[in-house]
């Protein structure tokens, strides 16, 4: 949390407000916000520079400035960026401000203090190690097949590997497996070319229609004007307490730890099978 949905909601929705805005100055209350480079060079060589674009990859917000920097944002569990004006008062959860021209602010608020910045020339040195963007018109039934071959892993710690695929995290790996009809535990290489395509298209479905419904507030996801997401109302399993029942046929979700996450599925919707 937040996924890709929720990252490409956060871009969606700041883009307009801050292409063109200049960076007037920075406010760090919280230092180990910034990985690279040094502090004093994160200042000197982000102020004065004017955004020029907004782009998402994975789960990673980029933004493009005009010396040809890119500063690069991941919001890990808790982060949200959110667009206040010069007059808006930071709450305690707020542990940077971006001040842009215009009296318009990004406020990085991070309950957990886990989120990430990065300024840097070459951003393939921070997001290019990421697997495809599922969204993509790349992103075919015969990538995912590809990908999947050999894979003795369980499907469900494939799917939030980012360099398996870009921006898929427990939740919708939970969605999109229950969609598909796949069983968390079921190898990547046990699949069918049959299941590899409900997979699929399961993954596009859970993602489209969750940047729909502006991304899910499970948890501390806000979008940047401070309002709440609704695609966790349409989920199916995820993050339903064990016992509740399957939305289809009624058996109880069950819960299991796959690499220590937990992972909400239907064992009668999604056979555990051979
Ligand atoms: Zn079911």
């Amino acid at each position: 949390m937040p996924e890709l949905p929720e990252v490409e909601t956060i871009k969606n929705e700041l883009l307009p407000h801050i292409v063109g805005r200049r960076v007037n100055g920075v406010t760090l209350f919280w230092a180990g916000l910034v990985r690279q480079p040094s502090i004093e060079e994160f200042f000197s060589r982000l102020i004065g520079q004017r955004l020029t674009g907004l782009t998402r990859r994975g789960k990673y917000l980029i933004f493009s400035l005009t010396n040809g920097e890119v500063l690069i944002i991941h919001l890990k569990m808790t982060g949200s960026l959110l667009l206040k004006s010069a007059l808006a008062e930071a709450d305690k959860f707020v542990l940077a401000i971006i001040h842009l021209d215009k009296e318009t602010e990004i406020h990085f608020r991070d309950p957990r203090k886990l989120g990430v910045m990065w300024l840097v020339e070459d951003e393939d040195s921070v997001v290019g190690k990421l697997g495809p963007e599922p969204l993509e018109a790349g992103f075919t039934p015969q990538v995912l097949t590809q990908r999947l071959a050999n894979r003795t892993a369980p499907i469900k710690a494939l799917l939030p590997d980012q360099t398996f695929i870009a921006g898929i995290g427990n939740m919708y790996a939970d969605e999109a497996l229950f969609a598909a009809g796949v069983h968390p535990l079921r190898s990547g290489r046990s699949l069918s070319s049959e299941e590899v395509e409900h997979l699929h298209r399961a993954i596009q479905q859970v993602l489209w229609s969750a940047i729909g419904n502006k991304g899910a507030s499970v948890d501390t996801y806000l979008r940047p004007d401070g309002t709440l997401g609704t695609a966790h109302f349409q989920f199916q399993v995820a993050h339903r307490l064990s016992g509740k029942l399957c939305p289809v046929c009624g058996t109880p979700i069950e819960r299991i730890p796959i690499r220590n996450r937990g992972s909400y599925f239907c064992p009668k919707c999604q056979p555990q099978g051979v």
